[in-house]
């Protein structure tokens, strides 16, 4: 039974990606490498309507290693962190911050899509405001524009995680005003996980040495290096090759494409579950997934499991307090109209089955 991934990371890759994944990995100290580092920080600056003077940084991890970056480089002990927390990985901000001793104003939510403003109404010095601009835990969306206003009247450092929002949702770090936003490789963008990013503004590469960050992630010497297209260590090569393949991709067709593509695949996906004993979680959904609260008595888990194991779709369990209520499928990576009819048909077995 082919398996197809319904997961919010890692998630289905096209054929043009996985080729690449297959060659051996080139040497990289050399001008060829760097002119292909120099062409993915171009193209993707340019992506995220990044102004002059912006920079962005080429990380050896997964999302979390950039979220650390993001904040051992920007803070310091005399900073305070101010975190929107509407799920797991707000709770990972959170928790950071405290590991790193930086003073931390949990603002927790659930599903709210700070419009109001109400949580951002608060007095005190805010060093920066990091907030995950689609909470993937919940399929959450957040305003980007309160997040802005919060930000510009707090003269604060704006920290944005869109790892699972771009490629598949619009964002402009210009008009949201966002100094450092962190990407990865194995959401939105279809690659597989290993390669994360920084776009930093110019105010945010002014500021790279406030924070006391590790050796590894000392992200002066990226910016330094970055300047002749290379990186202080071994970069994540394969991927960055699949990453200028899939950037090229997105200018051929045009970012709007990929955009409306993964709004054609949800807004289906949500229509097709109205016939079943299943509801979004969330009021403020973006393109890339749909968390689903089950509206009968079975066990999400066992939904999940059943997915899986008597029809090869994988879709995201939730843990915590949503173990047996909700679950995640998401949009992002090379899904078709054909996959969710699969995915909508094993759905309406499983609940005829009872
Ligand atoms: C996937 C994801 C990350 C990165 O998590 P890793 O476990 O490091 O891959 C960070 N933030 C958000 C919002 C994510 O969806």
């Amino acid at each position: 039974m082919n398996k197809i991934l319904f997961t919010p990371g890692p998630v289905q890759m096209d054929k043009s990606i996985l080729n690449i994944g297959s060659i051996q990995t080139p040497y990289f100290r050399n001008a060829e490498f760097s002119s292909l580092i120099l062409e993915c920080e171009e193209n993707l600056l340019s992506l995220v309507n990044a102004s002059y003077g912006s920079r962005a940084i080429f990380l050896s991890g997964s999302g979390t290693l950039a979220m650390e970056a993001a904040v051992t480089n920007f803070m310091g002990v005399d900073s305070v962190a101010a975190v929107i927390n509407g799920g797991s990985f707000g709770e990972r901000f959170v928790k950071i911050c405290k590991t790193h001793n930086i003073a931390t104003i949990e603002l927790l939510v659930d599903r709210d899509d700070l419009s109001s403003g109400s949580i951002l109404d608060f007095d005190g010095h805010v060093s920066a405001l990091l907030t995950n601009v689609h909470e993937t835990s919940v399929g959450h969306v957040y305003s980007l524009d309160s997040i802005k206003q919060f930000c510009l009247k707090k003269r604060c450092l704006n920290i944005v995680d869109a790892i699972s929002y771009f490629v598949t949702d619009f964002i402009d770090v210009s008009s949201s005003a966002i100094d450092v936003l962190i990407l990865s490789s194995h959401k939105g963008l279809g690659l597989p996980p290993g390669l994360s990013v920084l776009v930093l503004s110019e105010r945010a590469v002014e500021m790279v040495g406030v924070g006391n960050a590790s050796f590894y992630l000392n992200l002066g010497e990226y910016l330094g290096d970055g300047l002749r297209g290379q990186t202080p260590f071994t970069p994540s090569i394969q991927i960055l090759m699949q990453l200028r393949e899939r950037l090229k991709q997105i200018n051929s067709l045009g970012l709007d494409h990929f955009i409306d593509h993964a709004k054609n695949l949800a807004e289906y996906f949500r229509a097709g579950i109205r016939s079943l004993p299943l509801a979004p979680y969330s009021k403020s959904m973006p393109n890339a997934m749909t968390a689903v609260e089950l509206l009968c008595n079975m066990p999400a888990s066992l939904v999940v499991e059943r997915l899986a194991g008597e029809y090869g779709c994988i879709v995201a369990p939730n843990g915590g307090n949503l173990k047996n209520s909700v679950f995640r499928v998401s949009h992002m990576g090379a899904l078709e109209i054909s996959h969710y009819d699969h995915l909508l048909n094993s759905l309406k077995n499983i609940f005829r089955d009872g």
